[in-house]
């Protein structure tokens, strides 16, 4: 997948970011990332392409996640263990047993991390890789840090932090919910399902609900990035969360306030009817879900119609605001391991 950043470079979104090319006769799977940052005058910047195993001093450490998955790390950090590897590895321990304790699902495969180094970090870059397809991820990523940089603590690189306590339980999400029988996805090139709303709703749950365990104050910056306070306030909003599509034009911002109005949705439903719980009651289904269907079911439970239940979420968005306002205040340094969800 290729992302294009204008102007100055700032960003952090959920996106996936793994293009698996399951075609290639020898069962290779390709883990490619483009990023492209473009100048003020709309032009790219000249693309570094990243290749690891041509990168010197790569270094491959391997971590238990339990039940035979396992937490891989590629990386060309000489002083790895020093700058705080081992918190990196902590942090997506707690991320499964988070997202498997919310969800009350089961994750069966592991994590392949590269993490790698840059005197200077290549604005426009271009990362491909391959790793063999019976190697069983559930998720690939990649982080570039700086020479020097933590990797864990309060100056670790924002787009590692946000790689681990947002991206990773939001993507751990989508693996929990594609193993419901019931549920349809959307599939490229396929007519929508319309139940977006439903899966990025519970995905954004998890991952705001780690953020939320691990440190608060890193939750008051992800909810300003999703407008909870306001977004279900704007019209074009309302009526775009229950047809949201994979497939569709929507500009950036649009897209991102689309997950926390559909967050919002689900935090309606979950205050009523515990997460693990409802994804019991998914996995339960014998008759195919879409989205009208869980439409109808949440109107339901919450004994109105979806106007209604868009109001309802409008508050809670407020409340989270708020409560999280106030939480972060507190001295809470991340990996406290409070059992708060949202
Ligand atoms: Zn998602």
């Amino acid at each position: 997948m290729k992302w294009l950043i204008p102007g100055i470079l700032f960003f952090s979104m959920l996106a996936t970011n793994v293009s698996a090319d399951i075609s290639d006769p020898s069962y290779d799977v390709i883990f490619a990332q483009e990023v492209l940052a473009l100048g003020p005058d709309g032009t790219p910047y000249p693309s570094t392409t990243i290749t690891p195993e041509k990168i010197a001093g790569m270094q491959h450490y391997l971590f238990d996640l339990g039940r035979g998955r396992q937490l891989v790390i590629e990386t060309n950090i000489r002083n790895a263990e020093a700058r705080g590897l081992f918190g990196v590895a902590d942090a997506v321990k707690r991320c499964y047993q988070y997202v498997e304790t919310a969800s009350g699902g089961a994750l069966k495969k592991g994590v392949l991390l590269y993490l790698i180094e840059f005197d200077e970090l290549p604005l426009s870059y271009a990362f491909e890789a391959s790793y063999p397809a019976e190697a069983n991820w559930s998720e690939v990523r990649l982080a570039l840090v700086r020479t020097g940089e933590p990797l864990a603590g309060p100056g670790a690189p924002i787009e590692l932090t946000d790689l681990l306590y947002d991206t990773l339980p939001h993507e751990l999400g989508h693996d929990i919910l594609g193993e419901l029988p019931a549920l349809r996805h959307d599939i490229d090139g396929h007519p929508s399902y319309y139940t977006r709303w439903f899966i990025d709703g519970i995905c954004e749950l998890l991952a705001k609900g780690f953020a939320r365990q691990e440190n608060p104050q890193l939750l008051q910056r992800l909810l300003a990035m999703r407008n909870i306070d306001s977004v279900m306030a704007q019209a074009r909003i309302r009526d775009q969360v229950f047809v949201w599509e994979q497939n569709n034009s929507h500009a950036m911002n649009v897209e991102s306030d689309l997950y926390g109005a559909a967050m919002l949705l689900m935090k309606v439903w979950t205050e009523r009817v515990p997460l693990d719980v409802l994804v019991g009651q998914i996995r339960a289904q014998d008759t195919p879900l879409d989205g009208y269907a869980l439409r109808a079911m949440l109107e339901a439970v919450v004994g109105c119609n979806a106007d209604r239940v868009c109001q309802r979420a409008e508050l809670a968005g407020k409340r989270m605001t708020r409560e999280n306002a106030l939480t972060s205040r507190l001295e809470h340094p991340p990996g406290g391991g409070d059992s708060n969800t949202l």
